[in-house]
C-alpha cells in the first residue's frame, strides 16, 4: 500500500480535485436553496475612532448557516454564489437588510453612524448598480450618507474612468466608498488620484505586520491617503499595543475582534450591545483630528 501510495502520489491530489469539485457542485446547490430559505444572516462589526473607541459605524459581514452544512465562511461561499450567478441577488440582499438596520437607527434618532458593506467585483460591474443603490435607499427612506460600499482595487482598476464615473455617481447620493484589503493588490497607487474613494482600509496582514515588519507600510499608507484626503481604517486590531502603535503612526480608525466581534443586531430597538456602547459621534472620524 505504501507502494502505491509512493508510485501514484498524483491520485492523492486526484481524488482531492474530485473533492473539491463535489463540495463546489455541493455549495452551489445548497446556496441556490439557502436564499430562499433565509439562511443567511448579516453581522455587523464596530469601526472605531483610535483616539477614544467611540464606534462611527459598523462593517456588514455575510453569515451562512446551511442545515446541512453547517455554517460556511463567506472566503469559501463567496467565490461560489459569483461563480454561479447568485452574487447579485445575494448582495442586494445584504444591502437591504443593512439599510433596514439603518432605517431602524433614524427612527431612533441615530443618524450619524454609517454601514459599509462589501460589493463584489461582478456587481459592481453589472450596468445599473448605481441605480440600484439609489432605489434600495429609496425605499428605506434613508440618505445615501448612511452606506458605505467597500470595495477591492481589482474591481475598480480594470476599467479605471468607467470606475471613477460609478463612484461619483454614489457620491453624488451621498454614497460614500472604502478601498478594501488596501496593499494586498494592485502594486501601483497612481490610480488612487484618479478614483473619488474616500476611505483606505488597511489590510490585516499589515496591521499584524506592525509589530513583526515595522510600521513603515502603515506609515507610508496614512501618509499618502491623508495627503489625498482620505480617512484610513485599520483592519484586524487584536492587540491594544497595536491600537498604540497605529495612533503614534495618525492612522484614524480601527477594526478588530479588540474592538468588537462581527454579531447580529438584534430587533429594531431591543439591541443590547448597543446600550453599552459608547455615545455616536458628529462625523465620519470626527474629533479625530
Ligand atoms: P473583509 O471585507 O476584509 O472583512 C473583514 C474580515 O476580517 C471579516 O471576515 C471579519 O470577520 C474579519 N475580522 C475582523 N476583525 C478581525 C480580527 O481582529 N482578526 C481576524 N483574524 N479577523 C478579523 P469574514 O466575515 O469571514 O469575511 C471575509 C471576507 O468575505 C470579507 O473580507 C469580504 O471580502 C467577504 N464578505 C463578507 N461579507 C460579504 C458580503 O456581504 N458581500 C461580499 N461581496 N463579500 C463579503
Ligand atoms: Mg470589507
Ligand atoms: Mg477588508
Ligand atoms: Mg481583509
Amino acid at each position: 500500500q505504501a507502494k502505491r501510495q509512493g508510485k501514484n502520489t498524483w491520485r492523492w491530489f486526484d481524488e482531492r480535485d474530485t473533492e473539491a469539485a463535489l463540495e463546489q457542485v455541493q455549495l452551489d446547490s445548497h446556496l441556490r436553496q439557502a436564499l430562499t430559505r433565509a439562511e443567511f444572516q448579516v453581522h455587523y462589526q464596530p469601526i472605531v475612532r483610535l483616539t477614544d473607541a467611540g464606534v462611527v459605524g459598523y462593517e456588514a459581514l455575510l453569515r451562512w448557516t446551511s442545515p446541512v452544512l453547517g455554517p460556511v465562511p463567506p472566503a469559501k461561499f463567496i467565490p461560489v454564489a459569483e461563480a454561479h450567478g447568485l452574487i447579485e441577488p445575494l448582495g442586494e440582499w445584504v444591502l437591504r437588510e443593512a439599510l433596514a438596520l439603518a432605517r431602524t437607527w433614524r427612527q431612533a434618532g441615530e443618524t450619524a453612524r454609517y454601514i459599509s458593506v462589501n460589493v463584489s467585483a461582478l456587481q459592481f460591474a453589472r450596468e445599473g448598480f448605481v441605480a440600484g443603490i439609489r432605489s434600495l435607499l429609496a425605499a428605506q427612506d434613508v440618505p445615501g450618507e448612511v452606506l458605505m460600499l467597500e470595495l477591492t482595487e481589482s474591481a475598480l482598476i480594470s476599467d479605471i474612468p468607467g470606475s471613477a464615473d460609478k463612484l461619483r455617481a454614489l457620491n453624488a447620493l451621498g454614497v460614500r466608498v472604502a478601498l478594501d484589503d488596501f496593499g494586498t493588490g494592485y502594486s501601483s497607487l497612481s490610480y488612487l488620484q484618479q478614483l473619488p474613494v474616500q476611505v483606505l482600509k488597511v489590510d490585516r496582514s499589515f496591521v499584524n505586520g506592525v509589530k513583526m515588519h515595522g510600521p513603515m507600510f502603515v506609515q507610508a499608507v496614512v501618509t499618502l491617503a491623508h495627503s489625498l484626503g482620505l480617512i484610513v481604517v485599520a483592519e484586524g486590531v487584536e492587540e491594544p499595543h497595536q491600537t498604540e502603535t497605529l495612533l503614534s503612526l495618525s492612522c484614524d480608525l480601527g477594526q478588530g475582534f479588540l474592538f468588537g466581534r462581527p454579531a447580529p443586531f438584534l430587533d429594531p430597538g431591543g439591541d443590547a450591545r448597543e446600550s453599552a456602547l459608547p455615545p455616536a459621534p458628529a462625523a465620519l472620524a470626527g474629533g479625530s483630528d
